[in-house]
């Protein structure tokens, strides 16, 4: 049987890996200066840009959030806990 399907490039586009490192991260400057960097030196391209992907984590201890809760994250720390609901007095 033949192949009915195809695949149709919908937004093809180039991304450039900034994890030179991994600790620390880079960070959101460091990402704008390369984007800088490419717009200026790169024949033929007019926009570069950052692209974020984020995740929610704890602001306390920066675990990854895991739970539906906005305020509990399931106790990953002591000031976490501090908002269990189930918590008492
Ligand atoms: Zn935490």
């Amino acid at each position: 049987m033949s192949k009915v399907n195809k695949v149709i490039d919908r937004y093809v586009r180039v991304e450039v890996d900034v994890r030179f490192r991994q600790d620390p991260v880079p960070t959101r400057g460091e990402c704008e200066g390369i984007a800088k960097d490419v717009r200026r030196h790169v024949d033929d391209v007019a926009r570069a840009f950052v692209v974020d992907e984020t995740e929610d984590a704890c602001e306390f201890c920066g675990s990854k959030w895991t739970e539906d809760s906005a305020s509990y994250n399931g106790g990953c720390c002591d000031k976490d806990e501090e908002n269990n609901p189930g918590r008492t007095p």
